[in-house]
């Protein structure tokens, strides 16, 4: 029997009470509902990074992670916060900067919807 390949890059994929679609665009096929996971690729200059300048980065760490980016993709989301319309990445942040360093337009994110009082308590 022959195998086919299977390609699910647009097909919205339902597990468990998650929706999990996926678009290379960066504008979600609809907007999560609350507590729902979206999957999409952000432009990097639309992730806002309130930490950034309180944490280094480990330079070796992202310039392994240049290398294996470069070479097969990144293989896990970021993490980012949606609020009100904006994102805001609080972790991935060496693959963050290896994705700037690399020049790529956007980042693939995993994407959860919070309150203004989601964002206080990450800024905290
Ligand atoms: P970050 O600050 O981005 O979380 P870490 O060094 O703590 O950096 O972790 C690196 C993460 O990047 C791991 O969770 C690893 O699974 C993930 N990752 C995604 N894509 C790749 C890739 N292409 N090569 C190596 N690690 C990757």
């Amino acid at each position: 029997m022959a195998n086919l390949p299977l390609n699910f890059s647009h097909a919205p994929i339902k597990i468990s009470s998650l929706t999990i679609k996926a678009s290379s665009n960066g504008v979600p096929f609809s907007k999560p509902k609350s507590g729902g996971l979206v999957i999409l690729d952000i432009p990097l200059d639309k992730i806002r990074r309130p930490l950034m300048r309180t944490r280094a980065n480990d330079p070796q760490k992202v310039k392994d992670l240049m290398d294996s980016i470069s070479q097969i993709g990144l293989q896990e989301p970021i993490d980012v916060l949606e609020v009100e319309g904006v994102y805001y990445g609080f972790s991935g942040c060496h693959r963050f900067e290896a994705h700037q360093r690399l020049g790529l337009p956007t980042i693939r994110c995993k994407i959860r919807r919070g309150t203004k009082e989601t964002l206080r308590h990450h800024m905290r």
